[in-house]
Parts: C-alpha cells; structure tokens; sequence
C-alpha cells in the first residue's frame, strides 16, 4: 500500500463533470505540482476553485479540488480529488499528468480494498459498494444501501461476539476442576448456540424470500395458443424494458426479459416458448406451462375473452386450480377491445385487457401485486450475495457439529468447530483474530478467581 494510486472515477463519456482521484502518502504532493501551489496551501475538505496544469507547464481546465486528509476519507489515506469538466481528455490528459508525477494506476477495486485493509469498511460494506453501484431496481438500492450503512455488519458482529464468548467459555472450562465451574454450563451453552442457529436460519430464510428484489421478481405468461402471450410480452417490453443486457442466463433455448414495473425489477422467463412462433407445437405443451408456474413468483393466466373456454382452456384452469395456493396467480382475459364472450374465470383474481389499447391500468394492477409480495416479506436484514450465504450456511453446520463433542464432554473437538464456526461468520464481515478470543477470555470472562 506504499504507492499512490489514481483513477477515473466517472464513465467514459461525455458529461458535465469528470472526477480524477489520487490516494496515497504522495497525493498531495502530486496534486500541489498539478495546481503549482504549496503543499500547505491545501485546506481539507474545501472546494478550492483552481486551474490545472499538464507535466509541461500547459493549463488543461479549471477544476475543482478537495483534499481529504488523512483517515478522514474513503480509503482512510490522503485523497485528492479534481472535479474537471466532463468529456473524455481532460481527464485522460490529468490522469497522465499524475503518472508523469509519480502515481499509478489503480487496480479495479483497489480504492475500496484500501478501505477495507485501513479498517474504513468491512467486506459487507465493500460488497454493497459493488452491488448498488450495479443495481438492476430501486428496491435493490433501498436494500443495499442498508447494507452500505452497516446493518449486516452490526449483525454479524453481535454472532460472532457470542460465538467468542462461548468458545472463552470453553477454553477456560478446559483449564478448570468441575467445582470451580457454574452449574449446568454445557445447558447454557447450548441454549445460547441453539438461538444463534436459529438467527441465523431466518437470516437464510429470509435472504432467500428476499432474493427477488435483486433478482427480480419472475413472471411466467401462461395459456393456450392464440391467447396473445407473446402480443402481452411485447407490450410489456414496449413499457419500460430494463437495461440489464450483463445478466447471467440467458440461454438458447430460454428467454428472460426484464423490465421495471414501478420501483420492482421483473424477470420474465419464457420457459412456455411464447416467443416460438413458429412452433406451434411448443407452445401448446402443458408440460412448460407446469415448468413456467413452478419457476415463477407470480403467474399470468391468459385467457381469450372474445372466445367461448375451449378443451385447452379448460386443462389450463386445472393445472391454476393445483398452484393456487402456492403461487399468486392472475387471470388476464385478454382482447377486451372484441365482443366478450367471457369476462373471468371463477376463483380468481381476474383483470380484463387488451393488449391492442394502452396497457397503463394493468401495469398498475401488477404493481400493487409486486408491491404487495415485496412488503409481505420483511424488511429486515438479509445477505445480498452468495458469498455471504455460503459463510452463513457453514456457520450453521459448524455450530451444529460442536453440539454433539460439547454433550460428550469432548471440549477440544468442541472449541474445534466453534472456531470454524466464528471464522466463518467472521469472514462475512472482516477475518477473524485470534487475540480478540484471549482479550475476550481473560477481560470479559470472569470466574471469581
Ligand atoms: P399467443 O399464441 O398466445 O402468443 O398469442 P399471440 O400474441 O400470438 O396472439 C394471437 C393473435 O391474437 C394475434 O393475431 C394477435 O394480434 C391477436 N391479439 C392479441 N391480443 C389481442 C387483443 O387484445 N385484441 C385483439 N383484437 N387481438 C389480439
């Protein structure tokens, strides 16, 4: 962490504004050659108005710098940042001048690993810098802006607290005769363990419910041909279709749409082949249409209201009638601008539309549906990448294999698995450090010796 680092930190592009940032023991330095002022003259946290100069003495723009002084910024080192004007070459032109002047450039992520090596962020808040910066919803940004704000590390801080509490527990246990012990201290512990487990199983729980809202929540178009699923999808798309072109996934044989419904992100996973138009056959098979509704959170059951229910209809409302209580299912019967000759489908919630006229009023109804499922799961916190859930999975699985050693008696193998599990939950948020344990065994551990 010795050199001085520097980056673009705005898009390539044309813009208003472009920012150029240096950290590192070098930058101010560096930033003085670039504003030809004095190392004193910079005041920290100021807006200084100043022009900035190449290694050749030419001036490239005006700009603004603020100096963060050391730990008070991002990466807990000295910052200097220039806000240019926008476009591509000055800050190219600014970021070459501060090569020429001895920086270098940093690695991806490297200004957020500083954070994290100078203690100014756990991984947790790395994480959520990473994750909201690529957010696919506001939902999502809601979320990890929780995140950002350390409300995973305060949880898994409190875990690994007890954890180390318990494992002091055990050590000193190791080192004492039974009379000197409190009674039932195996009792304890595993009460203590057993609510700890089961935190964090509604950790996962919950985690998993709330997936959706970075996944987007899945839609399934069902019903039989000529209904006008593929005509819905298109103006579905037509709405508002999200720009998530670098999601995993799409496959050959599986199409998956997204778009933005209100705050929500929705994925529609043509898993019926609505978009096979020439395949007929394809269409009509109810096995995809049980594979659509089994993958989806909310299914769209179309119907043609303009057209008495047909054989085909009919094994569709079968197949609703089994998901009904599993899945939320809405009925659309379509073409609404026709005669109808049906306007809904007993048992379900039914919604008239007709994908030829605006699609504004179904649009709304989807929305309140999503907003429903969204505030139905809780609010709380929840793990946002895989990562996490791995570390909190064998947490779990750690805890529950030093039950069995702790009721034998067998306190190394005991101690064994509750330090795997305290460096798996630790790892979540920052490695775990064996002398906080012995802090925590010879400060806080009292036994009335
Ligand atoms: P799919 O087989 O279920 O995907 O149905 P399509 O979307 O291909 O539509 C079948 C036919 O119905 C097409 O000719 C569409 O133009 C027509 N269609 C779809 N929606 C409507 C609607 O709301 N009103 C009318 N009048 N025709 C529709």
């Amino acid at each position: 962490m010795n050199s001085t680092i520097t980056a673009i930190a705005t898009p390539h592009g044309i813009g208003s504004i472009s920012i150029v940032r240096i950290s590192g023991k070098d930058a101010l330095e560096i930033a003085s050659k670039i504003v030809k002022k004095d190392i004193d003259f910079f005041k920290p946290r100021y807006a200084h108005l100043l022009n900035l100069f190449d290694s050749e003495n030419r001036m490239v723009d005006k700009g603004v710098v603020i100096f963060f002084k050391n730990p008070h910024s991002f990466t807990g080192e000295d910052i200097v940042e220039f806000q240019t004007h926008g476009g591509v070459m000055i800050s190219k032109i600014l970021l070459k001048t501060i090569l020429h002047f001895g920086g270098r450039l940093a690695e991806a992520g490297e200004f957020s690993k500083r954070a994290f090596l100078n203690g100014k962020i756990d991984l947790t808040e790395a994480e959520a810098i990473s994750s909201i910066i690529e957010a696919k919803s506001e939902e999502a940004t809601y979320q990890l802006s929780k995140q950002l704000n350390g409300e995973l590390k305060l949880f898994v801080n409190e875990i690994r607290e007890d954890l180390v509490n318990i494992l002091a527990y055990s050590e000193v246990t190791i080192d004492y005769a039974e009379e000197d012990l409190p009674e039932d201290i195996e009792g304890t512990i595993v009460e203590r363990l057993n609510g700890i487990s089961e935190k964090l199983s509604e950790l996962l729980a919950s985690s998993k419910r709330r997936n959706i809202v970075f996944e987007g929540f899945k839609i399934a178009i069902v019903g039989r041909p000529n209904v006008g699923k593929s005509s819905l999808l298109n103006s579905l798309l037509n709405y508002n279709r999200a720009i998530v072109s670098e999601i995993e996934g799409t496959t050959r044989d599986r199409v998956e749409e997204y778009i933005n419904i209100g705050t929500h992100l929705v994925k529609i996973v043509d898993t019926a082949g609505i978009r096979e138009t020439d395949n007929r056959v394809e269409k009509i098979g109810i096995e995809k249409s049980i594979e659509a509704i089994e993958e989806a959170d909310i299914v769209l059951a179309l119907f043609d209201g303009s057209e008495k229910i047909t054989e085909n209809d009919k094994k569709m409302i079968q197949l609703l009638e089994k998901y009904s209580e599993s899945k939320k299912i809405l009925v659309v019967i379509n073409k609404a601008d026709l005669n109808q000759i049906i306007s809904k489908i007993e048992g379900f919630e039914n919604i008239s539309i007709s994908t030829k006229n605006s699609s504004l009023k179904f649009i709304e109804k989807l929305e309140n549906i999503l907003t429903s499922i969204n505030n139905s799961s809780d609010g709380g916190t929840i793990l946002s990448s895989i990562r996490q859930i791995n570390e909190v999975e064998k947490t779990v699985k750690a805890i529950k294999s030093a039950k069995e050693p702790l009721q034998n008696g067998e306190l190394e193998f005991f101690s064994f698995h509750i330090n795997e599990a305290i460096e798996r939950v630790s790892s979540i948020s920052r490695p775990f450090n064996y002398s906080e344990m012995l802090d925590e065994m010879f400060g806080n551990f009292c036994l009335g010796k």
